[in-house]
């Protein structure tokens, strides 16, 4: 496993607790909106940290921090991900899992071995755009169907969320979205933010009043949705 970025203290990325971060690197889909271009396209020139080096910190944080987010990249495309995970488990700490749902039997069996506490997946668009907006042709919807049956079913704390792009993203999306995940827990919408190191430049954000009607579809079919990480 190769984690490439450790953010040694977050209030943001684990709902609820005092976490860290960890940054793993590479990954299957190439959103064009992604943020983290380095660590999609070219993790070998990424700096690299030892697991080793992340457990010791954690060791001497027992009692301070309460949770691990592990993010990416993806981090289900790695093998060794249940041992790295039993080692956080072994110090205490309740672990988060980002995923892009692609690997949804590295998921169930996190969760059945006890090693997951928190899923956030992310719903990229409805089905019939996903490969459009995960940049990749032709890609089956089995494996994302998957896992989100199985987070919405298995018991798991997860939420599902979306990161809202103007030129990708339309209403009739989130009506599909909505009948596809009708019954889910909590689903976020996040606002499109430019920055230097997305994959491909060009992109805009919704407004929040934008935002909030796509929330309100959502509503309309039972969903439990919100708007985060945006300034109103
Ligand atoms: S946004 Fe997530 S799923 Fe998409 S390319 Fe970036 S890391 Fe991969």
């Amino acid at each position: 496993m190769k984690i490439h970025g450790f953010n040694k203290l977050t209030l943001l990325d684990y709902p609820g607790h005092l976490g860290a971060t960890l940054f793993l690197g590479g990954c299957n889909f190439r959103c064009p909106f992604c943020q983290n271009a380095g660590l999609v396209l070219n993790p070998e020139a990424e700096p690299f940290i030892e697991d080793t080096e992340v457990l010791a910190y954690l060791k001497k944080r027992q009692g301070i921090l309460e949770g691990v987010c592990v993010t990416g990249g993806e981090p289900t495309l790695f093998k060794d991900l249940p041992l790295f995970i039993e080692n956080l488990k072994a110090l205490g700490y309740l672990v988060k899992l980002d995923t892009n749902g692609s690997h949804p039997e590295m998921i169930r069996s996190l969760f059945e071995s006890g090693l997951i506490d928190y899923v956030a997946m992310d719903i990229k668009s409805s089905p019939e755009n996903y490969d459009k907006v995960i940049g990749c042709r032709n890609f089956s919807m089995d494996a994302i169907m998957e896992s989100a049956t199985y987070l919405m079913n298995c018991g798991v704390d997860y939420e599902f969320r979306t990161t809202v792009v103007k030129e990708l993203h339309s209403e009739s999306d989130f009506y599909r979205i909505g009948e596809w995940l009708h019954g889910c827990r909590q689903y976020f919408l996040q606002a499109y933010k430019d920055s230097e190191n997305v994959i491909q430049a060009g992109f805009h954000s919704y407004s929040y009043e934008e935002l909030e009607v796509f929330v309100q579809i959502l509503k309309e079919q039972g969903i439990d949705a919100g708007i985060r990480g945006i300034d109103v």
